[in-house]
Parts: structure tokens; C-alpha cells; sequence
């Protein structure tokens, strides 16, 4: 297996991991940008968003979305925080299994770099 996430999902590389159910994983950032920097990824392998289903992969989408906004609670960003999906070099990904990063505790500004 060459994914990162996959092997993160599988056990064989340790993760700091908040979270995990039979569809997602989350877990801090290995390089946190914020003092809230956790990543929430779908257990299944899906490269980059261009390769989400609009049809099979709707409600695993949905479910990302949902978990990242119960742990930005439960991780106390109520005051505020982001979330950012980088999508190919463009974009600014650095590793091809999608994920949701959450950021939060500090002000963000606008736009992104
Ligand atoms: P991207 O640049 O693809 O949007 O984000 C990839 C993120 O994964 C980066 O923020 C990076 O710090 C994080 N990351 C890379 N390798 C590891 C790792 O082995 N463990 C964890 N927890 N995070 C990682
Ligand atoms: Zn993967």
C-alpha cells in the first residue's frame, strides 16, 4: 500500500486519532498549522476530489463535513474556525487520499495564500 492516509487507516503508521467510526478516521495534523489542526478522511481511498462521486460518495461527503463540525466543538473552536480541502498541485495537496483540514484558536485571515 503507497497511500499515507491508507496506511494511517490500517494501523501501520501511528496517528494522534480524535475520532473513528466505520467511514472516517480524524487525527491531529503531524504539522499542525493552528493550535486546533486536525484532519478528517474517509476510510475508503478517494485520490483527490475531482474523484468524489456525486452519487456513491454524497453521503460519505456529507459525513466528513459533519464530523469535522462535532470535533471543531468538541475540540472548543466554538468562537470560530475553517476548514480547507486542497485539490491536486494547484490546489495545494501534498497527499492524494482527501481529507478535511479543521483549524482553529487562531484568527485566519483571508484570502488563503
Ligand atoms: P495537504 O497538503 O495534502 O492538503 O495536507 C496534507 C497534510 O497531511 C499536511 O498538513 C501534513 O502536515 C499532513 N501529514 C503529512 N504526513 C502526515 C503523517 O504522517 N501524519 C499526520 N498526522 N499528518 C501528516
Ligand atoms: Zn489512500
Amino acid at each position: 500500500m503507497d497511500c499515507l492516509f491508507c496506511r494511517i487507516v490500517a494501523g501501520e503508521i501511528p496517528a494522534r486519532k480524535l475520532y473513528e467510526d466505520d467511514q472516517v478516521i480524524a487525527f491531529n495534523d503531524i504539522d499542525p498549522k493552528a493550535p486546533v489542526h486536525f484532519l478528517v478522511i474517509p476510510k475508503k481511498h478517494i485520490a483527490t476530489l475531482h474523484d468524489l462521486g456525486e452519487q456513491e460518495d454524497k453521503a460519505l461527503a456529507g459525513h466528513i463535513l459533519f464530523t469535522a463540525q462535532k470535533l471543531a466543538r468538541e475540540q472548543g473552536c466554538d468562537e470560530g474556525f475553517r476548514v480547507v480541502m486542497n485539490c491536486n498541485e494547484l490546489g495545494g495537496q501534498t497527499v492524494y487520499h482527501i481529507h478535511m483540514h479543521v483549524l482553529g484558536k487562531r484568527p485566519m485571515s483571508w484570502p488563503p495564500g
